[in-house]
């Protein structure tokens, strides 16, 4: 059933939130053993909250738009009281004394959250194998990654154990996962989804997002996160788009790129599956063609000297005195090193040593300054490209789901499996990944959707229309 739907028979007395919640709960009983969606299961919170919300409705009250919709919120969303880790030990046994504003707004519109997801440690992966907690595997095929960071939201979406889940992308986190587990996910526009209560992995790039079986309840779930939050300071002081009413509005008269680049690399079932779903377009009265932005294929080398400079800096926090992990040693300085060296993974240390290397004097302008400069380009050949177009079309990743540990200790080849995801993030743009058939193993294709700053409107109008004229997943071409 979808958020929508269930929302619907919950406001309308037709179905009790406790019997929507336990539905769910049964569902993680079931297959968790086998998937680890999650970092922490939250049934008893669950069950009370489902209980408030058939109180309200009993009472003639509206519990809101998600009215006992079950979600899963990536562990690096602060819930009050409850642990918040981003699955690594650094955090182990922190209690966030506060709730992230996203998961504040989800409360307040009814949704009852079931649990905190697995994600790969800071958000640093693209597989979900860099938990701390263990992998997650792939609901379609389990020896498979999820995909990650946001494995764990993903996962729990595609096995049906929540409707919806949220996520985090700061390079492809939301998107990448979605793609390799047939689900929607979607990064908005940087500033129009709060972070505050996001733990912060890089910040001029971390957006939080929705994932969901549909483009609907995907545009349900960000009208209620997004707008305008005074206690992020890099929220927009203007309204968030509204999305509910957009989907399914068309495409009629638009003009929609697809971007050469991104094709380049990919698999080529893959690269097949983009060329249908132009034909899905081009079928539904857009106006395709192919469109060069030469400037993404910089993106990758600018992100990792920008995201690992910033996480250097964001991570710093972690010193053993106000957070989680304490390894004693005999004075201070020993004791800030001995919990680092315990509480962090390989991957977040290696990260951190990039950035603080591309920060470093004599090198700030070799290295960080430059990737500034090439993200500038970015955003300069998007624009270029949004003055033919309304939209941009290709793969959300290069190939579909990969093997457990076939790149876990290869780390570029790890980063490669965003290549096609990260410009967003670098330029501050909306994108979203859509299930678009499957490619030569059988498994999930995801064919992403990108606009310019605040089209999501435009964006989710494309989504819908590739949606409604997938093949099913399974189907052959
Ligand atoms: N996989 C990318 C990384 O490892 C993006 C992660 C993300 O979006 N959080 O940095």
């Amino acid at each position: 059933m979808t958020a929508a739907a269930i929302a619907a028979a919950v406001r309308s007395g037709e179905r009790r939130a406790a019997t929507v919640t336990e539905a769910s709960l049964a569902a993680i009983a079931a297959g968790e053993g086998e998937i680890h969606a999650f970092a922490l299961v939250l049934a008893d919170g669950a069950r009370r909250r489902a209980e408030e919300i058939d109180a309200q409705v009993a009472a003639g009250q509206d519990p809101g738009p998600l009215a006992g919709v079950p979600v899963a919120l990536k562990d690096n969303l602060c819930t009050r009281g409850v642990p918040t880790t981003c699955c690594s030990r650094i955090l182990e046994g922190w209690l966030p004394p506060y709730d992230a504003t996203v998961v504040k707004r989800l409360a307040a519109a009814g949704a009852v959250v079931v649990g905190k997801s697995n994600m790969d440690e800071f958000a640093m992966g693209s597989s979900t194998e860099t938990s701390a907690f263990g992998p997650t595997r792939n609901p379609r095929d389990t020896s498979r990654v999820p995909g990650g960071s946001s494995g764990g939201s993903a996962a729990a979406v595609a096995a049906g154990f929540t409707p919806v889940a949220l996520g985090s992308d700061t390079g492809g986190s939301i998107r990448q996962p979605a793609a390799l587990c047939g689900v929607v996910g979607m990064k908005p526009t940087y500033g129009t989804v709060s972070r505050y209560g996001l733990v912060a992995f890089a910040s001029s790039l971390d957006q939080v997002g929705p994932l969901a079986t549909t483009v609907a309840d995907a545009a349900l779930l960000f009208d209620v996160i997004g707008g305008r939050d005074e206690r992020d300071t890099t929220s927009l002081d203007r309204p968030a788009p509204r999305l509910a009413s957009v989907v399914g509005q068309g495409v009629e008269g638009m003009t929609i790129g697809v971007l050469a680049e991104y094709l380049e690399g990919a698999d080529p079932a893959v690269a097949g599956r983009i060329a249908q779903a132009a034909e899905v377009l081009a079928a539904a009265g857009a106006r395709v063609e192919e469109v060069s932005v030469p400037e993404v294929r910089l993106g990758l080398s600018a992100y990792y000297l920008i995201a690992p400079a910033e996480a250097s800096s964001t991570l710093a926090r972690y010193d053993g005195v106000r957070y989680g992990l304490r390894v004693d040693a005999e004075d201070t300085a020993a004791m800030n090193v001995a919990t680092r060296s315990a509480g962090f993974g390989a991957e977040v240390k290696r990260r951190i040593m990039l950035g603080t290397y591309a920060l470093s004097a004599g090198y700030v302008d070799a290295y960080y300054g430059q990737a500034l400069r090439v993200r500038t380009r970015i955003i300069d050949g998007f624009a270029a490209a949004y003055e033919r177009c309304d939209a941009l079309l290709g793969p959300t990743a290069p190939t579909t789901a990969f093997a457990l540990g076939a790149k876990l200790d290869d780390p570029l080849s790890m980063y490669l499996s965003d290549v096609c995801t990260i410009p967003t993030n670098l330029a501050g743009h909306p994108a979203i990944s859509v299930p678009f058939g499957t490619g030569a193993d059988g498994l999930p294709v995801g064919a992403q959707v990108l606009a310019p700053a605040l089209a999501e409107a435009t964006m989710f109008k494309v989504a819908a229309v590739l949606e409604a004229g997938a093949p099913a997943v399974g189907a052959g071409s």
